[in-house]
């Protein structure tokens, strides 16, 4: 059980990393929800979290492309709990351009929130981490971690930066009981998948079933998507006792996508 631990997730306002601190609530852990939304579907998640779960769970506002927000965050986490014994770092946006049109803002926003948020979350982290002789970091990455697909270079670029990140870390805190790995989800069934399928059927001709087997799914081979909950169980997985020398691990849940 994960009583008596806290862990800070970003990115958990919706999707993947709602999920991964919903499963870490159901384990015990107390935690610090991290993200943009409406502040009442915000509110409702984490009073939710409380209710469902029976542990404490906090909010913060940080922006992952702000450094000092980001330690800001960390210290209040710390403050508010004691401690940041579990970090998951799941914040990520995606743009879809060829490299010679991408605009330069879009190319800085994803590397600072796909991949140095990452390294400002674990500097400040860390320190707390070895202090308790006990830690888990868990970064969600992606297929695209693995393999590319075109037209998503600062994606895929960030991704495979945080594979290598995660390895690095994983090293240096391999003997202070810290284990630090990747999750690398191929695709995930989000509200964000889903909106595009009425769009994707227009534009194409398509049936639903067409845009889900031929566009979406064409790189799965099982033909499904992956859910929230697969994702956020592996996560709870990974804070267990059991998975105490899984560290430096890039773990895909992608119905076999890299496989191929
Ligand atoms: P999502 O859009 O549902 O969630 C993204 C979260 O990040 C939201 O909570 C959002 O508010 C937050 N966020 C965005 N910009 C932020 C910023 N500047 N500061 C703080 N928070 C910010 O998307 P998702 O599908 O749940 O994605 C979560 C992670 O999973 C991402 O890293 C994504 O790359 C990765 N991923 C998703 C899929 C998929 O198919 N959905 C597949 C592989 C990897």
């Amino acid at each position: 059980s994960l009583q008596s631990k806290t862990a800070l997730v970003t990115g958990s306002t919706s999707g993947i990393g709602l999920a991964i601190a919903k499963a870490l609530a159901g384990a015990g852990a107390n935690v610090v929800l991290n993200g943009f939304g409406k502040p009442d579907a915000i509110e409702a998640a984490r009073a939710g979290i409380e209710s469902e779960f029976g542990v404490k769970a906090h909010y913060s506002g940080a922006d992952m492309t702000k450094p000092e927000e980001i330690a800001a965050m960390v210290a209040e986490a710390e403050r508010a709990f004691g401690a940041v014994d579990i970090l998951v770092n799941n914040a990520g946006i995606q743009f879809v351009s060829a490299i010679e049109e991408f605009p330069l803002e879009k190319w800085d926003q994803i590397i600072a929130i796909n991949l140095s948020s990452a390294f400002h979350t674990m500097r400040a982290a860390i320190p707390g981490m070895k202090t308790k002789g006990w830690g888990r970091i868990i970064n969600t990455a992606s297929a695209h971690s693995l393999v590319a697909s075109p037209y998503k270079s600062a994606y895929v670029a960030a991704k495979h930066g945080i594979a290598g990140l995660t390895k690095t870390a994983a090293l240096e805190l391999a003997a202070h009981k810290i284990t630090v790995n990747c999750i690398s989800p191929g695709y995930v069934w989000t509200p964000l998948v889903e909106a595009q399928i009425p769009d994707t059927m227009k534009a194409r001709g398509l049936t639903k079933e067409q845009v889900i087997d031929e566009v979406l799914l064409k790189a799965q081979p099982t033909k499904e998507f992956v859910t929230v909950e697969q994702v956020g169980a592996l996560a709870a997985f990974l804070c267990t006792d059991a998975a105490s020398q899984i560290t430096g691990a890039n773990l895909p849940v992608d119905g076999g996508w890299t496989a191929q």
